[in-house]
């Protein structure tokens, strides 16, 4: 359990061990203010239109976990993106019109990891109102009720399997897979891993009727196994937790991701959609091999490409 990482912190804050944050929260939000400062003062808030930005959310609900966005902030960041005229698709939408070669400037990706059911009632109603769509990742056994998310001593409800296949086949939210128990998949050995990969696309296949594509790393941890099982399960897309800007040449098995965080102000959810946020904080990977062990140390793969 100790050994579970998480890309932010649990529900309890820094102390919960092995599930701590890429940084203390408070110093992160610290940092994170003063990097949407700078991008503001260079860039007089205009965003950089280059390539696809991904966003990362957890939680949307008003509970006191840091994976929780208050529903005010989730409905006034996706207001923003629509009276910017943003056009705002999952995953899979986003990763084909890259292909094609007719990415709009003005498109972001949006992603939710680990499946909480309060995106049934504090996401949706605001995606759908826009026309946005989303990808959500699900860790398959959590879904399922047989396993539960290690960092919480009581863990808010995830969607079970028929709101999973309702969601799905609204259209709106689209869902992946996220292993069958949220190992830090690093940490174990190529059975496990294996298992964990595999495993989880073809519950989630079987329960959707439909191939599944897709793949998160449990807090964004991979190395070169790792990412070479996620190819051999056939998945054809990956996504980690790391930042930066992806493009036509961008590993589609490494794809990055932005995470927006509880206490992220409009200004710093501009700046991250922005651009102002492509690059780690600084100290993060430093932090993350003192917390999760010398293999840790993020990007485990590091692309220095787009
Ligand atoms: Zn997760």
């Amino acid at each position: 359990m100790a050994t579970t990482p998480h890309p932010t912190v649990g529900a309890r804050g820094e102390g919960l061990a092995g599930v701590g944050p890429s940084l203390p929260y408070p110093v992160k939000a610290a940092v994170t203010r003063a990097r949407s400062a700078a991008w503001f003062a260079r860039t007089r808030g205009r965003p950089d239109m280059s390539g696809l930005r991904i966003l990362l959310y957890h939680r949307v609900s008003d509970d006191d976990d840091v994976l929780a966005l208050p529903p005010r902030r989730f409905r006034e960041q996706m207001e923003h993106l629509a009276s910017e005229g943003y056009r705002v698709v999952d995953l899979i939408e986003a990763l084909a019109l890259l292909e094609a070669g007719e990415l709009p400037a003005r498109t972001v990706g949006l992603t939710f990891d680990d499946g909480f059911a309060d995106l049934a009632e504090h996401a949706l109603p605001v995606l759908a109102e826009h026309g946005f769509r989303a990808t959500v990742f699900v860790t398959t056994g959590v879904t399922d009720g047989r396993l539960a998310f290690p960092w919480y001593e009581r863990q808010p409800r995830v969607l079970g399997w028929d709101e999973v296949v309702d969601l799905d086949r609204g259209g709106t939210m689209r869902f992946e897979a996220h292993t069958v128990s949220h190992p830090s998949l690093v940490a174990v050995d190529d059975a496990a891993a294996d298992t964990e990969i595999r495993d989880s696309r073809l519950e989630l296949e079987s329960r959707l009727g439909r191939p599944v594509t897709a793949f998160a790393y449990p807090a964004g941890l991979f190395g070169d196994r790792e990412r070479r099982l996620v190819a051999d399960a056939g998945y054809t897309a990956a996504v980690s937790c790391e930042p930066g800007v992806i493009g036509p040449q961008s590993d589609r098995l490494a794809l990055r991701r932005r995470q927006i965080d509880s206490r992220d102000r409009l200004l710093d959810f501009k700046a991250k959609v922005g651009g102002g946020h492509d690059t780690p904080l600084p100290m993060r990977a430093a932090y993350r091999r003192l917390r999760y062990g010398s293999k840790a140390g993020a990007p485990l793969r590091t692309s220095s490409r787009a």
